[in-house]
């Protein structure tokens, strides 16, 4: 058998051969990161191994802070122009900070205070 791989030296090479494919789609795949691996943040594109996936409307987003996700995905309030980090108020079809913003732009049911409910 001069120059031939015998029968188990060829099923050796072709485990190792499905074995480093197998790593390699696993590390490309984003939904099984590996421990090592570094992902990059999409806003400031700093590499860092505690990155973090967001899923807005069914896109995956990475980011390295919280500060980076706020800063892409966060609203911002339609009256004032702030980020809305906490739960906002939805009105008038967009967000606003807080009940004192969304009550400017004419949401009067809105209230920020029980005692500031309108008499029925
Ligand atoms: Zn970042
Ligand atoms: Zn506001």
């Amino acid at each position: 058998m001069a120059g031939g791989l015998g029968e188990d030296q060829k099923q050796a090479r072709a485990a190792r051969t499905v074995g480093h494919v197998a790593r390699f789609v696993a590390r490309e795949d984003p939904l099984f990161p590996q421990e090592d691996s570094m992902a990059k943040c999409e806003v400031c594109g700093n590499e860092y191994y505690l990155a973090f996936q967001v899923i807005t409307a069914g896109v995956t987003h990475t980011f390295d802070s919280f500060e980076c996700a706020i800063h892409k995905l966060a609203p911002i309030c339609d009256h004032c122009g702030c980020k809305v980090v906490g739960h906002g108020i939805e009105a008038n079809g967009t967000f606003y900070c807080s009940a004192h913003c969304a009550h400017a732009e004419g949401a009067r049911s809105i209230v920020d205070n029980a005692e500031h409910v309108p008499a029925q």
